[in-house]
């Protein structure tokens, strides 16, 4: 996808380290983190949102997840993390590609701003 920062990322277009790598998904690190652990979980397809997913998409969602569980235990949060899906601009989405955040590292508040 032309344009999208995760797809440029994806690809190694531009350069950055990843934690976690298998043939559908990647995770690093968020660039401006929110947490002592801030790692972005990133399907290789280009889907703009969880709005945009379709039926079809419904194993790359449960995979996602089950990757984040893998990198939360990989960094050492495991006991407590947070994943958060922004999906659209009033929620605080600001690259239209799916992605999850896994915050951990510190205590969480409810409800999130
Ligand atoms: P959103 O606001 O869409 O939920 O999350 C996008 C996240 O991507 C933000 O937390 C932002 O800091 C992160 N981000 C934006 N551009 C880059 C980048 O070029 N590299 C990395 N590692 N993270 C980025
Ligand atoms: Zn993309």
């Amino acid at each position: 996808m032309a344009d999208c920062i995760f797809c440029e990322i994806v690809s190694r277009r531009i350069s950055s380290q990843f934690v976690y790598e298998d043939e559908e998904s990647v995770a690093f690190q968020d660039i401006s983190p929110q947490a002592p652990t801030h790692l972005l979980i990133v399907p290789k397809k280009h889907i703009a949102g969880l709005s945009a997913c379709r039926d079809e998409d419904k194993p790359l969602l449960g995979h996602l997840q089950r990757v984040a569980a893998r990198v939360a235990e990989a960094a050492g949060v495991a006991s407590g993390y947070r994943l958060v899906l922004n999906n659209g601009r009033s929620a605080g989405q600001s690259v239209d590609h799916l992605h999850y955040h896994l915050l951990g590292g510190r205590s969480m508040q409810w409800p999130p701003g």
